[in-house]
């Protein structure tokens, strides 16, 4: 009967725990933030570094938007291409090593973008099992032959590529830092394969940005892979503290993707001001390494603090997936915790596969010591927390000591 159907649709999502909805923040995106008029302790949050609210980043978009205005008017290739977006774009560049870059709005489409711009019907992209929704939307969509191998498992990966020779090019995507398990891709060793098959290789570094490498370059200074990757990916929405994504790498690819990539082609193109607030983050994030350092003591406590209760923690992130299993459980704790004052939305399928329903607690440079062990009191209280209870998703190759 017409659009009634959603209501069918509705009613089987709340059944099975399955309804998402959001609350709302009433006041700035902290370490502490406002929902009906009580603070909450949030560990949900992609700010990593607390840069959301920097004074220096709230002025240097505001001074943008004296100088600059506010709207752009039209798509970069029309006439919505200003001085900011050219400042920003050399800026990435530097920042991940690469010759160009090129700016999207969302990472989401950047990931959409690129990925249809490279590889089309008698191609095939192939994908780790956990890549991020706009990466596996950017494969379904390009209409290229999408295969998927087990999570970061190279040898797999492998036997993938070693059948891929009838397809006219190869494009291995993964994330670099998986954004609902918090464990690293083995980049070296997927290269590494990607060079014996001639294949493309593009990485998502959205959540590793501003986290990973002495100086925040992401996992290609971690793993010293500066210039080795042809596509990286990421996004100013996380640890930047501002909104955008972006496309890395040579000048010949950033140059096909302005002519190619139909998420950058046909839209209107980002205010200079949010242009502003991305410099701003991306120079706090290179001239304040405290703040880097800071995040991963905060990591390294909450690690030691949970190995009280298992001797089987094996973080790597600031992302942390407490896996519960049943999407009704996960509800039930992230609600047990809200009404103790802490804010962890419960991740259910189909962001993460069926049974694994998780409170992915997200750390940030701005918790203080008290904040994480008011989480391990009320995780403990509220019962989760007991020294059998607490997991992790497996990770099938050995652990990247990282921190
Ligand atoms: C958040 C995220 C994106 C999308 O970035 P936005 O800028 O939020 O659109 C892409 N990939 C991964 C792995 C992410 O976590």
């Amino acid at each position: 009967m017409g659009i009634d159907f959603i209501l069918d649709e509705l009613k089987v999502l709340k059944d099975r725990a399955l309804m998402r909805e959001y609350r709302t923040v009433e006041d700035q995106q902290g370490t502490y933030i406002q929902i009906n008029g009580k603070s909450y302790l949030s560990f949900c949050s992609n700010n990593y570094l607390g840069l959301a609210n920097h004074p220096k980043i709230k002025q240097a978009a505001i001074d943008a938007i004296n100088q600059y205005g506010w709207g752009t008017g039209a798509s970069r290739l029309v006439s919505g291409n200003m001085t900011l977006h050219q400042e920003l774009e050399k800026k990435i560049a530097e920042f991940k090593c690469t010759e160009a870059s090129l700016l999207f709005p969302t990472g989401y489409m950047a990931n959409l973008g690129a990925i249809c711009a490279i590889v089309s019907k008698g191609d095939i992209v192939i994908g780790d099992k956990l890549n991020h929704a706009s990466i596996v939307d950017g494969c379904r969509q390009s209409g290229a032959t999408f295969r998927i191998y087990p999570h970061n498992n190279a040898s797999q990966l492998e036997s993938l590529l070693q059948r891929s020779s009838i397809y006219r090019r190869r494009l291995i995507v993964t994330d670099s830092l998986f954004s609902m398990d918090g464990d690293t891709a083995p980049l070296p060793e997927i290269l590494k394969i990607a060079k014996r098959y001639d294949a493309i290789i593009m990485i998502d570094d959205a959540h590793a940005t501003g986290v990973f490498g002495q100086h925040g370059k992401g996992m290609i200074e971690h793993y010293g892979l500066e210039g080795k990757i042809d596509i990286i990916m990421g996004s100013l929405s996380k640890a930047i503290g501002s909104i955008g994504g972006f496309i890395a790498g040579s000048k010949h690819l950033i140059e096909f993707l302005k002519n190619k990539a139909r998420s950058f082609i046909y839209t209107t193109a980002l205010p200079p001001a949010v242009c502003a607030a991305s410099l701003a983050g991306l120079a706090l994030v290179q001239e304040d390494t405290s703040l880097i350092d800071k995040l991963w003591e905060n990591i390294e406590y909450l690690k030691s603090r949970l190995s009280e209760f298992t001797n089987n923690v094996t973080i790597q992130s600031p992302i942390i997936p407490v896996i519960v299993g049943s999407a009704e459980d996960a509800v039930n704790l992230s609600n047990k915790l809200y009404q103790n004052g802490i804010l962890i939305p419960a991740i259910r399928p189909p962001t993460v596969p069926p049974g694994t329903s998780r409170l992915r607690i997200s750390l940030m440079t701005t918790h203080s010591k008290d904040d994480i062990n008011r989480l391990i009191d009320v995780l403990k209280n509220v019962g989760f927390l007991t020294h059998k209870n607490i997991s992790h998703t497996k990770n099938s190759y050995a652990q990247t000591d990282v921190g």
